[in-house]
């Protein structure tokens, strides 16, 4: 495919291939875009952010609309792409693409509910006759920098919510896995979009990455991906605004009450959905020792018949990672882990990119598959003996995305809820639920700001004040 870029389709003279993980055959190629191409793609937005300045949010939600509607008649279209650039199973990738046209939906709607907020000067001294409100006005150019995982549904809760709010908008797709957000570009447009309000420049994320973060014009940042690039580009951009949507090592805690069906079930999905690849995957599992046993034979019975193999073929539940290197590297953490006094209950075997559903039991805080992202099909168990214990070891993290627990007892919920440090808080499930409309974001260094398209459009206007002195 080409990129989009100043206005029209292009190409570049050098290429990049976008390979299906599961057997490395090229799927297309993309052009290598350069930090020129950023330069000429800002140009043209800036024209773009006039003319979204000047539609109202009806036109612009009638355009979401109508992108919204033509996602879901290419639905089994863009499914397939997400499935072949990812490496996720056909049946991830079908309710990704559903989920994303929802996202653009709801932007659309949240487009015509936009709104400021009357601010009651007379309470202060010195307000007499004074009115005041706010306005929410768009902020000019947005870039939305987007990572591998989710490559339709976490550019839609950028660009939905940007458009919504009246931006121009640039996308920088992950690197290995650009096809899904060119085919949203070309959806857009056909739904109305003025050409000059949006670019979508594929090519590596370090140059193409340092032109977005050090381009003035660009007003603001939303970045999902990992700890490491998002502290990267915070301290490229200046006075820009930024929202940072980064990784996690979530804890999940089994109480001595849980329903351990009910927990071994959701973990299997939580810890091993897109092989491992999400970012409130469940990769803590802290269970109170005195269901120790059950719960390990419980999750070892429902791990052991996930099967893996080609992501478009039915049966299969675990594809491919996204590349060769990141198997190798979880399949290094697990061994060391296990030198380092961890027992491996099931997995550990690699095969090119299939990393085979991996739990490792007896981990201890220092061994890197506890301590860091491991973000592959592999979980971490560990042990506790109350409540008290099992949040101190559910904070000992850099990471605070989201965390679950499974009780009966409100009180050791609602202790839970309130003590530990996490954006997103589960009751009776594990870290991994997303519905797309909530609040969304990470504490810690999982990141800053909110995404939810209601949230994002927040994050992606200014507030202005008005002030009216009468007589
Ligand atoms: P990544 O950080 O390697 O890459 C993300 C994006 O940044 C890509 O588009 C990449 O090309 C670009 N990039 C790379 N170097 C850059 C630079 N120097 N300047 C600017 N941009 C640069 O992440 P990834 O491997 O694609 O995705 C996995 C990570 O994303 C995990 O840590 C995961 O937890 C996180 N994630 C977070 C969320 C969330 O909502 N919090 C959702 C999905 C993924």
């Amino acid at each position: 495919m080409k990129m989009f870029c100043a206005g029209q389709w292009q190409d570049t003279k050098q290429s990049i291939n976008v390979t299906n993980p599961f057997d490395q055959s090229v799927i297309d190629t993309v052009p290598q875009g350069s930090g020129e191409d950023i330069q000429n793609a800002v140009g043209v937005l800036e024209r773009g952010a006039q003319i979204m300045k000047s539609m109202t949010a009806y036109d612009r939600s009638v355009i979401l609309q109508k992108a919204a509607e033509l996602m879901l008649e290419r639905q089994d279209d863009l499914a397939r792409t997400i499935s072949l650039e990812v490496g996720k199973i056909l049946g991830e990738g079908q309710v990704e693409a559903s989920r994303s046209a929802d996202v653009i939906r709801l932007s659309g709607e949240e487009a015509r509910r936009m709104t400021g907020e009357m601010i009651p000067l007379e309470g202060n001294a010195g307000g007499k006759n004074k009115l005041g409100f706010t306005l929410r006005v768009p902020c000019g150019i947005v870039a939305a920098i987007t990572p591998f995982n989710f490559p339709l549904n976490l550019v839609c809760h950028k660009v939905g919510p940007a458009i919504a709010a009246g931006n121009a908008i640039l996308i920088k797709p992950a690197s290995d896995t650009p096809l899904s957000a060119l085919k949203l570009t070309e959806i857009l447009l056909e739904a109305g979009l003025p050409p000059e309000a949006i670019a979508c420049v594929t090519g590596p994320g370090g140059e193409i990455g340092r032109a977005i973060c050090t381009d003035t014009r660009i007003r603001k940042i939303s970045f999902t991906g990992s700890y490491e690039v998002g502290t990267k580009i915070c301290e490229m951009a200046g006075m820009k605004r930024v929202t940072m949507e980064l990784g996690s090592n979530s804890p999940v805690v089994i109480m001595d009450d849980a329903d351990l069906e009910k927990a071994a079930t959701a973990i299997t999905m939580a810890g091993y959905a897109n092989a491992g690849q999400v970012c409130i995957s469940a990769q803590r599992i802290l269970t109170s020792s005195k269901v120790k046993t059950d719960f390990v034979d419980l999750l070892k019975s429902k791990v052991d018949v996930l099967q893996t193999g080609n992501q478009l073929e039915e049966g299969t539940k675990i594809g491919p990672m996204v590349r060769e290197s990141d198997a190798s590297r979880v399949e290094q953490w697990v061994n060391e882990a296990v030198s380092q006094g961890a027992r491996l209950i099931t997995g550990g075997q690699r095969q090119g990119a299939i990393y085979a559903p991996t739990i490792l039991d007896d981990t201890t805080p220092e061994m890197q598959v506890v301590k860091d992202e491991i973000f592959g099909p592999a979980v971490a168990l560990s042990y506790f003996d109350d409540i008290d214990e099992a949040v101190r070891l559910a904070n000992d993290t850099t990471y605070g995305l989201s965390a679950g627990i499974f009780t009966q007892d409100i009180d050791r919920a609602m202790k839970f809820a309130r003590q530990v440090e996490s954006g997103n808080i589960h009751i009776n499930w594990s870290s991994q639920w997303r519905a797309d409309a909530m609040p969304y974001g990470g504490l810690k260094h999982s990141g800053t700001g909110k995404e939810g398209p209601k949230y994002a459009i927040h994050e992606m206007s200014e507030e202005k004040m008005v002030v009216m002195h009468l007589a």
